[in-house]
């Protein structure tokens, strides 16, 4: 049985929709206060869960687990800490935010087919508590950024891009070594990061993992497999060629043509796609919530409305970070460039 496909990300919250917002956020108020959970990740937890029979209780409990796994794993610990030996790690398992695709959707590229299983968790390795570490750190990072990003247009994208990227792999990727971590990483995406991917497309498969996708994807839910793709053909589909890496027949412009060498920080920071909005959200669009939006102009208006109520803060403490955010952005060199110049990308 399919589900009813996903609700557009800047579609502004229906009267229902707002109604199971605030019954999730006053479930779980005083958690989300102290671990500064995001709009856009209630938003995700909101309608990653719609078709659920039940879906306000099963919001509130999916957001609870996650919460408790934040407060057992430490989370907000890892992301504030840089993790020992992160370079050897990069340097074993490049992986990187690498700019946006054609909707304003983030780019991530996960290098993982180029994974040597035996360095990453044989001898003098890593330990799987370590790996795990580092994914979180990453995921956490990828939602600062989207968030970063909604502070600084007041554009809703709560979902990302993946490019995954088989190139390299082999028979070595069938052990324990390799497998173990993926297992884990896509139990922690899909319980702690729902509603996250908008596609992922899959480079450099071989034919062993094309014959399995052939085999097994009958079986797998028409939506999700709608997001899966196969190919590099696919990039340019949802991605501008100056934002696809060139090893992959793009033409990005990282330095020295090395993408992913120095993630999220010191890496490649490309234009950001052209999107008609403020610098930053209107907190007083939250008022036009509570009444009805299907007939406002708001409504019909195409997706970059600013002032439409699924773009605005849901409450003051979100409109602070977000002004905040907002704020130190502006002191970033293409931040200035990317509120003026809409038509075209700007340079790096
Ligand atoms: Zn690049």
């Amino acid at each position: 049985m399919s589900k009813a496909p996903p609700v557009p990300e800047d579609q502004p919250l229906t009267e229902e929709e707002q109604r199971r917002l605030d019954a999730i956020r006053e479930a779980h108020r005083d958690r989300i206060a102290k671990h500064n959970v995001h709009y856009l990740t209630l938003l995700r937890f909101l309608r990653g869960y719609k078709d659920d029979p039940k879906p306000v209780e099963k919001s509130i409990e999916m957001l609870g687990k996650m919460l408790t796994w934040r407060e057992e794993q430490k989370v907000d610990e890892i992301v504030a800490t840089p993790l020992e030996r992160a370079d050897e790690f990069n340097a074993i398992w490049p992986t990187g935010c690498h700019g946006f695709g054609k909707n304003g959707n983030l780019i991530y590229v996960d290098r993982v087919g180029s994974v040597d299983p035996s360095k990453l968790m044989g001898k003098g390795g890593f330990t799987i508590e370590d790996v795990k570490k580092f994914h979180i750190q990453m995921m956490e990072r990828v939602n600062r950024m989207k968030e970063e990003q909604y502070a600084r247009t007041g554009i809703v994208r709560y979902k990302n891009i993946v490019i995954l990227d088989l190139g390299g792999m082999g028979m070595g990727h069938l052990g324990s070594k390799f497998t173990s971590p993926m297992k884990s990483f896509i139990q922690i995406d899909q319980e702690y990061y729902p509603e996250s991917l908008y596609q992922m497309v899959i480079c450099n498969a071989g034919w062993i993992l094309k014959t399995l996708w052939a085999v097994i994807s009958p079986f797998i839910d028409p939506l999700t497999k709608e997001r899966i793709k196969f190919g590099t053909k696919h990039l340019e589909e949802i991605i501008d060629v100056e934002q696809i890496p060139r090893y992959l027949g793009g033409k990005c412009k990282c330095a020295g043509g090395k993408c992913l060498v120095a993630p999220f920080e010191a890496g490649y920071n490309p234009p950001r796609p052209a999107l008609t909005l403020p610098a930053q959200p209107n907190a007083n669009a939250n008022a036009a919530s509570s009444a009805s939006s299907s007939s406002s102009s708001s409504a019909a208006a195409p997706a970059s409305s600013s002032s439409s109520p699924a773009t605005a803060p849901a409450s003051s403490a979100e409109a602070t970070r977000a002004t905040e955010a907002a704020s130190a952005s502006a002191s970033a060199p293409d931040s200035a460039v990317a509120a003026s110049n809409q038509a075209q990308p700007a340079a790096p």
